[in-house]
């Protein structure tokens, strides 16, 4: 048998009747029941007035866990170091490449355990890792050659969060402003396995287990010529496995794709067949009416990451017509300049206001259904983002007693936590039907403590 336990939520989200749309309702249910068998949900009942004998009380409003579907974990040891002042993306990209430097096996796992663990005390139930470090210096494989991805693995393990390993191939510098392609240099022949023949065998290395899905990533139009996205797609779909790709997150990458190929980056990846419902485009900032429409008519979804895009000064993604054409919405804290998916929700309605001087134009179900059920479906999680039976039991409890969020009405908990709690309001986190955040501490490492000597490992 397995184990059992019963849970008494005050107040509860259950986006599970709306589980075949990517809209939500934001009903809320007051005096939810939530039984878990093992790691599965067993039963729900709502309108229930008495705690039943032996529940869990949790107190404030209890959702499924969230999903952050774009991840590099080793970023966040730059936050706070490369906000202020000026410089772009690319010179960004020059300050991330002084840490990629100091990263091994072990300096890698301890950085990804510290920032998983951040993420998990932010309700964080699962995580999409776009990894592309795979080797030593100078390129050089270690003696097992996915040792890197490894530590990831082991990483979330530790810390009770859910991975999709998206194993990224990364096989070229770059583009030039005239299309020419521009060689590796000396941190990216870290990235890339020399070929594509060479990144399947690696990746065919890593196997799916309770907690973890291998999938696939393309760094970028930039970094990945097209013969290699199709191998990469004949992989994933043979594996059921999930396909990444950042597209179209800067306005060089669509010209400098332009000079190329002739198209943009979006009609680039529909030319090799690599839009389908399995297919997240990350980023998905620049794009033509044509590129929305072929993102829409092929199920596709689109990750957007909000605190990372204005950090980065990318720009503001066509969120809406998006939707409206067909594409489902995710979210990703990408860089880490913030781990919160509540400001991530909030961002993709607040920054299309100032762009269309109009409100109302996600509401807030839907929003909460990016941070949830739309996220897990995108790194393969197809039974998480949902409290109903037969589901992960994968939820988390936010409290609403904090100074932010005092005062609010029960039939608006969902509207005051997703426009304004703070990661910090979450107070329980149970994943697998395991508790791992107990009243806002995890129940296993001092996640600030090894965020501080994780960093400075890789900093100082
Ligand atoms: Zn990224």
């Amino acid at each position: 048998m397995p184990d059992t336990s019963v849970y008494f939520a005050e107040l509860a989200w259950l986006n599970a009747a709306s589980s075949n749309s990517e809209s939500g309702s934001a009903g809320i249910h007051r005096g939810a029941v939530i039984e878990v068998a093992g790691d599965r949900i067993t039963g729900v009942r709502t309108g229930v007035a008495e705690v039943p004998g032996g529940a869990t009380v949790l107190r404030g409003l209890t959702m499924p866990g969230l999903a952050n579907a774009h991840s590099h974990a080793f970023h966040r040891a730059l936050r706070g170091r490369t906000h202020s002042g000026s410089g772009s993306f690319w010179t960004w990209r020059q300050q991330m490449y002084s840490v990629v430097e100091r990263l091994d096996p072990d300096t890698y796992y301890a950085l990804a355990r510290a920032t998983y663990g951040e993420m998990v005390l932010a309700g964080m139930t699962s995580v999409g890792e776009f990894h592309y470090l795979h080797h030593g210096p100078d390129g050089v494989p270690y003696s097992d050659s996915n040792a890197m991805g490894l530590a990831l693995i082991a990483a979330a393990k530790d810390v009770g969060i859910r991975l999709t390993l998206l194993d990224t191939i990364y096989l070229r510098g770059g583009l030039a402003d005239d299309g020419a392609e521009v060689a590796l240099n000396e941190t990216q022949q870290r990235f890339s396995d020399g070929g594509r023949k060479h990144w399947v065998e690696r990746v065919s290395g890593l196997d799916d287990s309770v907690s973890v899905r291998i999938g696939a990533a393309i760094h970028s139009v930039r970094s990945v010529y097209p013969a290699a996205m199709e191998d990469v797609c004949e992989w994933a779909a043979a594996r059921h496995a999930v396909v990444h790709a950042h597209v179209s997150e800067q306005l060089a990458e669509n010209a400098q794709c332009l000079a190329r190929y002739g198209v943009t980056p979006t009609r680039l990846l529909a030319e090799h067949d690599v839009l389908d419902e399995r297919f997240t485009a990350v980023h998905a900032t620049h794009l033509t009416s044509a590129d929305v429409a072929a993102y829409g008519a092929a199920r596709c979804t689109c990750c957007f990451c909000p605190t990372t895009e204005r950090d980065l000064a990318d720009g503001i993604g066509p969120s809406v017509t998006l939707r409206a054409g067909g594409a489902v919405l995710s979210l990703g804290s990408d860089s880490h300049a913030a781990i919160d998916h509540f400001e991530e929700a909030r961002a993709v309605e607040l920054n299309e206001r100032l762009v269309s001087n109009r409100r109302g134009n996600h509401d807030v179900g839907s929003l909460a259904m990016m941070a949830t059920v739309n996220g897990h479906a995108c790194l393969g999680w197809h039974d998480a983002g949902r409290i109903e039976v037969g589901a992960l039991a994968d939820f988390i409890t936010v409290g609403l007693d904090s100074v932010r969020l005092s005062g609010t009405n029960d039939d608006d908990a969902l509207a005051a936590v997703v426009f304004a709690a703070t990661a910090t309001d979450v107070r329980h986190v149970v994943v697998g039907g395991t508790v791992v955040v107990d009243n806002g501490r995890h129940r296993s490492i001092d996640v600030a403590s090894e965020l501080s000597t994780a960093i400075r490992d890789v900093t100082s």
